[in-house]
């Protein structure tokens, strides 16, 4: 029998490949979700796949698992970036979690002209990467990167990767997709939208096409979303 329970781990996983758990891990197995030895949970830690483990010692402060078999092969999402702007700590985190859900390679906030907050937890978003991962079944666990301006980042921009620019500006205009193949990421501005500066130096990158998504104008989190589906859909891992 399968696992309910799936959980993350940083350490190797493989046959019969003990695994020490944190006091925080063992607290959720078993305080929260009343596990006990011999109990069935499923782990993976982003580059060994999934694999099905057995509860060998059980502790409050820790305990010991022991994988079994493998119950879900590695696999990475498309070489796909996403980079936004933080906006109120409930739609960052939304933004982080669907993204984890869509498949994407690397999370990157960036500071833009007009975003408003200053600092994020870059640790909290992280874990809350892992637990969007935990919860779908996924295996993979992309990256949340720092807060870093959008102009440093730009200027560090390895031209290679396309950049699809969800511009405001063309809302209800044509501005699509174009069917490239290979590495892309996708830039999602703040609340305020792009700044005119901003929206020049973009035009002016040819790694950089503007795209449209439709004739509404969206919120940042709708327009992540909307962004990631029309991207996995035409260029992704959809087919
Ligand atoms: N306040 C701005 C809107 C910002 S929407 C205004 O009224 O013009 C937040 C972000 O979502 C934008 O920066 C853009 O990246 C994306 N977005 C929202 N609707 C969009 C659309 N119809 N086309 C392209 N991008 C859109």
């Amino acid at each position: 029998m399968n696992a309910k329970v799936r959980l993350f781990v940083d350490q190797p996983l493989g046959a019969a490949q003990p695994v020490a758990l944190t006091r925080e891990q063992a607290h959720y197995l078993f305080g929260v979700m009343r596990l006990t030895v011999g109990a069935r949970v499923a782990l993976f830690n982003g580059h060994d796949g999934e694999w099905q483990a057995d509860v060998a010692e059980a502790g409050k402060r820790g305990g010991v698992l022991v994988c079994r078999e493998p119950s879900q092969p590695q696999s990475t999402p498309p070489d796909l970036w996403l980079l936004f702007a933080p906006i109120k700590k409930a739609r960052t985190d939304f933004i982080v979690e669907k993204a984890v859900e869509m498949g994407v390679r690397r999370i990157l906030p960036v500071q833009t002209a007009h975003t408003n907050s200053e600092r994020i937890r870059q640790d909290r978003l992280q874990a809350h990467a892992v637990e969007a991962a935990e919860q779908c079944g996924g295996v993979f666990v992309p990256e949340v990167t720092e807060l870093a301006k959008l102009d440093r980042v730009l200027t560090k921009w390895d031209t290679q990767r396309r950049i699809a620019f969800c511009d405001e500006a063309l809302v209800g205009e044509t501005g699509r997709l174009p069917h490239a193949p290979g590495a892309w990421a996708i830039l999602i501005g703040p609340e305020g939208g792009f700044s005119d500066k901003e929206r020049r130096r973009l035009r002016g990158m040819a790694c950089a096409s503007a795209i449209s998504l439709g004739p509404r104008i969206l919120r940042a989190d709708t327009a992540a979303v909307a962004a990631l589906t029309l991207w996995q859909s035409t260029l992704g891992d959809w087919a």
